[in-house]
């Protein structure tokens, strides 16, 4: 899916983030870099149409103009369009502890009314956590946890994979190793991605195109 994002701003916190021009192709690898509140999450929630921009000159995701949809405060069109297009991997996971892995993995693909597992099978054996479908999230490591929450933003194959720090609380190999394989498993559906990290020299060895936040005070300007 491309992502179009230009002249799409937010203001909050006394900081201005404006997506200048945030233009990612499809089927392309990339990560949002900067030091923490330079806007990275904020951009992120942008691109995710979960964040209502207080000005959008263009923001159109695949063949959808969300700027319009947020206009028009289409909120059932933008649930509707998060849930089909878009896999989220949030910082520490975000499992429901309630459900098993196996529920969890399967949460994204029962909200869109999907029959059966789709990729589960494969997707759980390639991040190596085949053997944890049965357990709880509290049963599981905190590198478990971000294998369970990949496998979960990819089995209903969104067009559009989006990541906050997801490495974030690994230690340096873990999270070299997450980062690898959340790039692998994006890079065979064909999906887009984007990660947001602090960490450039650990996205670039994942091979993801850098894109840096420039930051002046009270305004951070992205462009890819
Ligand atoms: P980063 O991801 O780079 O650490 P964020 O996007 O989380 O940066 O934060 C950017 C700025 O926006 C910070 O000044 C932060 O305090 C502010 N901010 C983040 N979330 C909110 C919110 N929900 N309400 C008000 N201000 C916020």
């Amino acid at each position: 899916m491309i992502v179009e994002a230009i002249g799409v701003e937010k203001s909050r916190g006394g900081l201005t983030v404006a997506l200048d021009h945030l233009v990612l192709p499809a089927g392309s690898l990339s990560a949002l870099i900067g030091p923490s509140g330079c806007g990275k999450s904020t951009a992120l929630d942008l691109v995710a149409a979960t964040l209502r921009p207080d000005r959008s000159l263009r923001l159109r995701l695949g063949d959808t103009d969300v700027g319009l949809l947020w206009r028009r405060q289409a909120t059932a069109a933008l649930i509707a369009w998060r849930a089909s297009r878009l896999g989220y991997v949030l910082q520490t996971g975000g499992l429901l502890p309630a459900l098993s892995v196996r529920e969890n993995i399967r949460l994204s693909r029962r909200l869109l009314g999907l029959e059966g597992p789709g990729p589960e099978a494969g997707v759980a054996q390639r991040l190596g956590i085949g053997h944890l479908l049965g357990r709880y999230p509290a049963a599981l490591s905190i590198g478990e946890r971000q294998r369970v929450a990949i496998a979960r933003a990819l089995v209903h194959e969104p067009p559009l994979v989006l990541a906050d720090e997801p490495t974030a609380a690994l230690d340096p190999a873990r999270a070299a190793e997450v980062l690898a394989l959340l790039t692998d498993l994006t890079r065979e559906r064909g999906a887009t991605l984007l990660v947001v990290t602090h960490d450039a020299e650990l996205a670039q060895r994942a091979g993801l195109r850098l894109i840096a936040c420039h930051t002046t005070p009270g305004r951070t300007a992205i462009t890819s």
